[in-house]
């Protein structure tokens, strides 16, 4: 098959002819239609997961065909349509019989712990815990940006944060995940804030739905907060950072009113160091997501089958196998400009 290869990190990835993979008793092999570029796998590149074994494939939000599959699956067909959370649960140990498969201890994930789907065929493991039938009639890039950046925005303002109707959501940080976020936000009904420094990212936040946008560029945080504050006199409930970074993280829970939550999603690539004064005083809660089992899906895909939420709408650029390489170069060198680009593999 053809995929896209490193040897090192932050080495070029080249587009080469490598050995077709085979199925795990349990697993299936996947014919790739789509694949997202998404952050973390620019995240992957340049080294910051140590998971990773050289040379690797990155890709983990797809959908596309079963090709092969194992001999202990049940519910799954060579054929079937479906796609994939990127963490893929065990099924058997504690945390995914409480229905925790997302921060399941033995999780694998394409494109990480093993090749991922920036290539013709993909192995997928425990595949009936793990698969998530398609209809034909959804778009493939809305499918698969269903597998990491939909679900880890939906599990952590639904089934984390509580996000409810009315409420005010702010989000920092307007790229890919930020706008799924805030996207999900305006379909639930909350009234959407959201603070970028790129116009580009501004308008696109607009063009979803977002009825407050607020460009940070040049201004200093307790400028930004007034803003905030304008925007949302009666306070903001719930916040998602979306990028990472300490100032953005500090800026997203100090704009909480009292009880808020905040959603951090933004992966980091050191530590960071949080407010916690503030979080004792006004009694602030954060919560991580770390996406979503695929036991919880149905309530995401009906939001998506019933129209209120499209995210075929976020993506801006469709490319093939062959532009992967740059794009995954020019994502990983900070490059926000671009909006959110699926590969077509098929
Ligand atoms: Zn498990
Ligand atoms: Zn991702």
């Amino acid at each position: 098959m053809r995929a896209v290869v490193y040897d090192q990190f932050t080495a070029e990835p080249e587009v080469r002819d490598v050995a077709d993979p085979v199925p795990s008793d349990a697993g299936v092999v996947v014919r790739v239609e789509t694949t997202g570029l998404c952050r973390s796998d620019a995240h992957g590149w340049l080294g910051h997961d140590d998971g990773i074994a050289l040379p690797h494939v990155p890709g983990h939000e797809l959908v596309g065909r079963i090709h092969a599959v194992g001999p202990a699956v049940e519910r799954f067909r060579v054929g079937d349509r479906v796609t994939v959370p990127f963490v893929c649960a065990c099924g058997r140990c504690a945390q995914c019989l409480a229905g925790n498969g997302q921060v399941c201890p033995n999780q694998t994930q394409p494109g990480f712990t093993h090749w991922g789907s920036y290539a013709e065929l993909v192995a997928l493991h425990d595949a009936d815990v793990n698969l998530i039938p398609v209809p034909e009639s959804l778009d493939a890039g809305a499918a698969a940006l269903l597998g990491c950046r939909f679900a880890t925005a939906f599990r952590g303002l639904v089934h984390r944060a509580g996000l409810r109707s009315g409420e005010r959501l702010l989000v920092v940080g307007c790229g890919g995940v930020g706008l799924s976020a805030a996207m999900i936000g305006v379909a639930l009904g909350a009234e959407v804030i959201g603070v970028d420094i790129d116009a580009s990212a501004l308008a696109r936040a607009t063009s979803i739905g977002v009825t407050h946008t607020i460009d940070s560029s040049g201004l200093d945080e307790d400028a930004v907060l007034t803003r905030i504050a304008e925007a949302a006199p009666a306070g903001v409930q719930v916040s998602v950072e979306a990028l990472g970074r300490e100032s953005t993280m500090r800026l997203s829970l100090l704009a909480l009113a009292p009880m808020g939550r905040q959603v951090q999603i933004g992966l980091f690539s050191s530590e960071p160091t949080l407010p916690l004064p503030r979080i004792i005083s006004q009694e602030l809660s954060l919560h991580g997501s770390h996406g979503m089992p695929a036991s919880d899906y149905s309530e995401l895909l009906d939001l998506v089958a019933s129209g209120a939420l499209r995210p075929q709408d976020l993506i801006e650029h469709r490319i093939g196998l062959d532009e992967a390489p740059a794009a995954l170069v020019a994502l990983a060198s900070g490059d926000r400009s671009t909006g959110v680009t699926v590969i077509d593999v098929a």
